[in-house]
């Protein structure tokens, strides 16, 4: 059934403190609208969760990136076009960048925000593959305070997530620590432009010579919730890369992932994709190791 706008309250909080002083009143009965992406489609479809809305839209403490010594704080209320346009995100985190300036169309970048992605949980979400690989942290607000907490283990399940209702993320935090790695992102969709991932991939690697000193991969569209293949990882780390090798990791990953079949891709076509992805990757680390 269609929205009727008559139906619905929204606000503008204006600032973080008023937000969660509005999410703390009846926890679980405003719900934030920061670009509205996301939202205005279930708003459209009638599927919205709630009828009182609050806005975080331009709420200046949601939409900084700070550089610090030892890590980039992005905003969760930073559109995809903040991202894509930072130059030190660019440099150190450029898989961020990439999936920043593949998230939609340019309308949706520039409304679109990292906080809203995250939050609304899609396994075939953009941004989250390389939230994982590069060990991102997650700093939750509410009027009880502040929590930091790792974004691997944020998603529990299918649309589901380890933030309270009186809470908002503030912040995503990047460990500049791994600016220095071999680092491959690509998503695979029916065209470039406007369409949600069939598979995407973020990996982060380090080789000397042939040996892999160390690998972070992750996939997103193959599982329930976006996936780091720690069997994989574990199983390439510490080797020499050779065809032996590529092909126990291409079958490994393909075994630790549990790709459905939807509207937009099968199970068998994902698999394979994914196991694609992952020779692709290492031989790609391999050409950097014979160049170094
Ligand atoms: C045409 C179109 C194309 C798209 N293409 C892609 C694509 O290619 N790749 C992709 O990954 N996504 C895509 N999306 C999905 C969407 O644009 C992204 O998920 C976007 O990042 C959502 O951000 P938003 O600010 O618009 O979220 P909103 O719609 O405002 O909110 C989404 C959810 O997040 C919550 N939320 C938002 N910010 C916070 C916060 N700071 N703290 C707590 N909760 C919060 C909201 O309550 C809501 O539950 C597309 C959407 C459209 C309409």
């Amino acid at each position: 059934m269609r929205s009727d706008p008559k139906d619905y309250e929204l606000v503008a909080a204006g600032s973080l403190q008023a937000a969660v002083g509005l999410l703390a009143q009846t926890p679980g009965e405003w719900l934030p609208i920061a670009g509205g992406t996301d939202i205005m489609v279930q708003y459209a479809a009638g599927k919205l969760s709630s009828r009182k809305l609050v806005s975080i839209w331009n709420v200046a403490e949601l939409r900084r990136i700070e550089v610090l010594p030892d890590e980039i704080r992005v905003g969760a209320g930073c559109t995809y076009t903040d991202i894509r346009e930072h130059a030190v995100i660019g440099r150190e985190f450029p898989m961020l960048a990439s999936a920043a300036g593949w998230t939609g169309g340019i309308a949706n970048q520039n409304r679109g925000t990292i906080g809203g992605n995250i939050v609304n949980a899609s396994p075939a979400a953009d941004s989250l593959p390389a939230l994982l690989v590069y060990d991102a942290e997650l700093i939750l607000v509410s009027v009880r305070g502040e929590r930091r907490l790792p974004y691997a283990g944020f998603h529990t399940d299918y649309k589901k997530t380890r933030l309270s209702p009186d809470e908002l993320i503030q912040s995503v935090c990047l460990p500049r620590r791994l600016s220095g790695y071999i680092c491959h992102a690509r998503k695979v969709g029916s065209r470039n432009a406007q369409a949600i991932s069939k598979v995407c991939i973020a990996a982060l690697g380090r080789v000397s010579g042939k040996m892999v000193e160390d690998v972070r991969i992750a996939l997103g569209s193959v599982a329930p919730v976006p996936l780091r293949l720690r069997a994989t990882e574990q199983l390439v780390r510490g080797k020499a890369i050779d065809e032996s090798l590529v092909s126990s990791a291409r079958k490994t990953a393909m075994a630790e992932i549990s790709p459905i079949d939807d509207i937009r891709s099968t199970a068998k076509y994902r698999a394979a994709v994914a196991g694609n992805l992952v020779v692709e990757f290492l031989n790609l680390l391999n050409v950097n190791g014979k160049k170094a």
